[in-house]
């Protein structure tokens, strides 16, 4: 593939005000935008808007009075808190279009090999609730998709967030055409993780080395698939906020690398999602995910 004709999503013309305070860093979606055009690695050309996701797609993997109640703002309080983010017409359109964003990256994967939204990876979000500042799944509803409508066999989810996606492994984690590994921190949030296909629990401090090792242990043991969606948080990193790991630049950065050289080994599409980044300054968490897009064009 020509990295020039890989196509990219964006929801960043959606970012919503927050309250002051919130510990949301809203403002990274468009930090990352800006920063990867001005390192030339990505071309404003490249990056589409994301579209908003259909809500025929949105009910493979939710619940209709779940949708409903998003799209009109009337969730009790008790089930609007977990998502952690304040309800809004924007906030709806917005998780819709991360939703959307990731489809579309997965179907682009699928004709130029690599394809990504430069925000989403939202693995909290259940069939029936959101938690997690994820409201919609959008790595359940793109799997579900391809499943039903390309017809694909198998699909790989790879989800080194350092958060256990829960919400993937409820949706999808009993399926045999799904295979979801994550590798997460045992002491984070989900405090009650859901078993996902292969669950790799890392210790606190867990380093670059440690952390390299299991996921080598870890590819070694890959099942066969057609397509890997790569959720790539970078909440790994040591100035993280909301993980717990000791990862740096260098350490990520070969992370992801070993992923993509097993994507381009195994000639299997490969669709990602940024996931976490919670440093502060969120400059860190900035500029470690422009390093993933970087060791992306270096294989890709
Ligand atoms: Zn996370």
């Amino acid at each position: 593939m020509e990295w020039s004709n890989a196509k990219f999503f964006t929801i960043h013309q959606h970012d919503v005000q927050l309250p002051a305070g919130h510990r949301f860093p809203m403002e990274k979606y468009t930090l990352l935008h800006d920063k990867l055009i001005a390192e030339n690695i990505l071309s404003r050309e490249q990056i589409y808007p994301a579209p908003p996701a259909e809500q025929k797609d949105l009910l493979l993997a939710h619940e209709l009075r779940y949708i409903e109640g998003i799209q009109a703002g009337s969730l009790p309080a008790q089930e609007l808190r977990p998502i952690g983010l304040p309800w809004s017409p924007g906030m709806y359109q917005r998780s819709l279009c991360s939703v959307g964003g990731f489809i579309a990256a997965t179907e682009n994967a699928i004709s130029d090999g690599f394809s990504a939204l430069l925000a989403g990876g939202t693995h909290h979000a259940h069939r029936d609730r959101g938690e997690g500042y994820c409201v919609f799944n959008d790595f359940a509803v793109a799997a579900l998709k391809l499943l039903s409508h390309q017809r694909l066999k198998k699909i790989l989810i790879i989800d080194l967030d350092v958060h256990q996606g829960n919400g993937n492994s409820s949706i999808l984690g009993s399926r045999d055409d799904v295979f979801i590994v994550s590798l997460h921190g045992e002491k984070n949030y989900p405090f009650r993780k859901v078993k996902s296909h292969l669950d790799v629990a890392l210790p606190e401090g867990t380093n670059d080395e440690r952390y390299l090792a299991e996921l080598e242990n870890v590819i070694k043991i890959l099942p066969e698939a057609e397509i890997i969606l790569y959720q790539a948080g970078v909440d790994v990193l040591k100035e993280d906020k909301l993980g717990t790991f000791a990862m740096t630049y260098e350490g990520i950065k070969t992370r992801d690398r070993m992923i993509f050289e097993y994507a381009r080994r195994k000639s299997l599409p490969l669709a990602m999602a940024i996931g976490g980044g919670y440093s502060q300054p969120i400059d860190y968490s900035i500029e470690a995910y422009v390093n993933t897009f970087r060791e992306a064009r270096n294989i890709f």
